[in-house]
């Protein structure tokens, strides 16, 4: 497929199919899901190829913002595990784009060499037990004291929390009546006194298991406000900014990454699995099925990097970001499910990695704002009356 892309891109997709291959082989991939486990001898290899300062300036030790190159980083390795792409994204997106954004001169000084480094992981502590698409009406508390600032409450669903050396956590740092205006993100180290983690079981996006995470009167120095005391009360802006667009393209690219595994593998298997005296590919109903997913992995593709051009050259991408995120991980998903079909049996037995791909695909439009919430994005954005 012409894809159009440039040399140190095509450079970069083939070092990281090299590490795929050496690096991350199918059957630990499946080891990975089945333990719940995240392999971090995997992760500091992957931090050697340099890939974790796309997101960071060189003044900070970074490799030079490059979203692009983000993007297809998270691409190729959802190809093979989330176990590895999902703290990847905590890593260079959740950690390097929040602090990049966000961060004050010195938390950019101290932080951000760390997470070029491979060495500094965010969790997303935002979701809690009565709050998940409308965050602006959280309920965990911040009380500010004159050395020190005191956190109460419950996050839930917050994933890769105990590999995390940090929990980006959203509070409530006044009263709820200014819905938007009285939140504050805090820089929350997991094993604070006062912080309790249990996992939660889920279906998929094993690796960076998720989790509950429970804050009674944990206490962090002031300089662990995102931003710092200036940025007390902002967190909506903090958390409307680019930092949201290469999320929701994150969480695509997861989507691409996935789907373009199922494609490749049914591919191959209907080239293999004969009956009625043929390969399956020869009879027009897979040779169809395989056609579409084709087709449609090539619009997800598009879609996908042409938000992540906008979102690179830092040009207003609101819509675009929310149309990509939506459309990938939906159409990701038909893919998959499309693909599992085609393997008939073998596409719903746990030594077939198709088995995985079905039950990560199912969280990709879930997480990172739901279909619905993009949906709205996208007809808010556009200007359609309510
Ligand atoms: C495996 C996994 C990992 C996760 N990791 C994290 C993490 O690391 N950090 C974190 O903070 N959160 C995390 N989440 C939580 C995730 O971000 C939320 O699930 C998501 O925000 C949706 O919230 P909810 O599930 O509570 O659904 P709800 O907000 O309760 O919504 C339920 C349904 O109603 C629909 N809906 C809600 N509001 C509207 C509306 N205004 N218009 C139309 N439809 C609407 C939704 O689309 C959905 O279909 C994770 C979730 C999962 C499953």
């Amino acid at each position: 497929m012409n894809l159009d892309e440039p040399e140190h891109i095509r450079i970069l997709r083939d070092q990281l199919r090299r590490f795929r291959e050496e690096e991350m082989p199918r059957a630990g991939a499946r080891q990975w899901d089945r333990d719940d486990h995240f392999p971090r001898d995997v992760f500091d290899h992957l931090a050697a190829l340099g890939v974790m300062g796309l997101s960071i300036s060189a003044d900070y030790g970074g490799a030079g913002r490059d979203i692009v190159a983000l993007v297809v980083t998270i691409e190729e390795l959802a190809k093979r595990s989330l176990a590895v792409a999902v703290p990847y994204i905590m890593s260079a997106c959740y950690a390097g784009m929040n602090i990049m954004e966000s961060g004050t001169e010195e938390q950019k000084r101290t932080l951000l060499p760390a997470v070029a480094a491979g060495k500094l992981l965010f969790a997303y502590g935002m979701t809690e037990p009565d709050v998940g698409s409308d965050l602006a009406s959280i309920q965990t508390r911040a009380e500010r004291r004159p050395e020190s600032i005191i956190v109460n409450g419950a996050k839930r669903f917050c994933s890769g929390a105990q590999i995390a050396n940090l929990i980006l956590t959203l509070v409530r740092s006044g009263p709820p009546t200014d819905r938007h205006g009285n939140l504050t993100f805090l820089l929350i180290p997991p094993d604070s006194p006062g912080v309790r983690i249990e996992f939660i079981e889920s279906l998929g996006m094993r690796g960076a298991r998720t989790t509950d995470v429970t804050l009674e009167d944990v206490a962090v120095p002031l300089s662990n406000i995102l931003g710092g005391i200036p940025a007390w009360n902002r967190a909506w802006s903090q958390l409307a900014g680019p930092a949201l667009e290469v999320e929701k393209l994150s969480v695509a690219a997861l989507a691409l990454g996935i789907g373009t595994a199922a494609l490749d593998d049914a591919w191959e298997y209907s080239q293999q699995r004969r009956q009625f005296g043929k390969p399956i590919c020869a009879h027009q109903s897979v040779r169809h099925a395989l056609a579409d997913a084709q087709t449609k992995i090539h619009a997800a593709r598009l879609v996908l990097y042409h938000g992540a051009r906008l979102a690179d050259e830092e040009r207003s991408c609101r819509t675009e970001t929310s149309m990509a995120k939506l459309f990938v991980c939906e159409t990701a998903k038909d893919v998959v499910l499309a693909c599992q079909s085609v393997m008939g049996a073998y596409g719903y037995v746990a030594q077939v990695d198709m088995e995985r791909y079905v039950r990560d695909i199912l969280c990709t439009p879930i997480i990172g704002g739901s279909s619905a919430i993009q949906r709205n994005n996208i007809t808010n954005s556009l200007g359609l009356p309510r």
